[in-house]
């Protein structure tokens, strides 16, 4: 018998989950679009999409959505947030302090490059991953501050760590949606085996 198919729920209540479904199709990944906690049942991973974290988390305080996902990283399952998702997972939010999940021991600083440079294209590094450079997007990115001991750095870029893990939960400060690469996509699905 075969085994069913693992499905990968994009949360999609607010920014740019569209972009993570294509990656999602073009490795051949099954997806499903999260907006209510009843959209987790049946669901393996979650990815948690960059946007305006803000907002999220008035979707989060209406649907009761934060302590779901907090159940749902409690029961092993992977979780990947980029940008607006990694300050969500966060453990500590600076500039201003906000809620957040405290799925992943890092502080994260929102807006952190500053006013003037609202978007950058760069190049950062994943060794474990790949052999090239990633070219990396930044949105009114955050920057992560601190890093746990229990925090293992994936990626950096201009000597800052940008791609971080914990056990099950992986956050990226930049946008692997947005580029052609689908190296940081790929290495997150494979944590559903086959
Ligand atoms: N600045 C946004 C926030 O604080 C994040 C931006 C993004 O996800 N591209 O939520």
């Amino acid at each position: 018998m075969n085994e069913p198919v693992k499905q990968i729920g994009i949360l999609a209540v607010q920014g740019d989950f569209e972009k993570h479904a294509q990656m999602l199709d073009r490795l051949g990944a099954a997806w499903k679009l999260v907006k209510h906690v009843v959209d987790l049942e049946g669901v393996a991973a979650l990815i948690m999409p960059g946007g305006e974290s803000t907002t999220m988390l008035k979707f989060f305080d209406e649907e009761g959505l934060g302590p779901a996902i907090s159940r749902f990283a409690a029961q092993g399952k992977p979780i990947f947030g980029t940008c607006a998702g990694a300050i969500l997972l966060a453990k500590e939010v600076l500039n201003p302090s906000q809620a957040h999940l405290s799925l992943i021991d890092i502080s994260i600083e929102r807006n952190a490059y500053g006013r003037q440079i609202d978007s950058s294209v760069r190049k950062g590094d994943c060794p474990e991953l790949v052999d090239h450079q990633v070219e990396m997007v930044f949105i009114r990115a955050p920057i992560i501050r601190r890093v746990g001991v229990g925090v293992r750095v994936v990626g950096t870029c201009d000597g800052l760590p940008v791609l971080v893990e914990q056990g099950n939960i992986f956050a990226a400060t930049f946008h692997p949606e947005l580029t052609e690469d689908a190296t940081i996509h790929r290495y997150f699905v494979d944590k559903l085996g086959g």
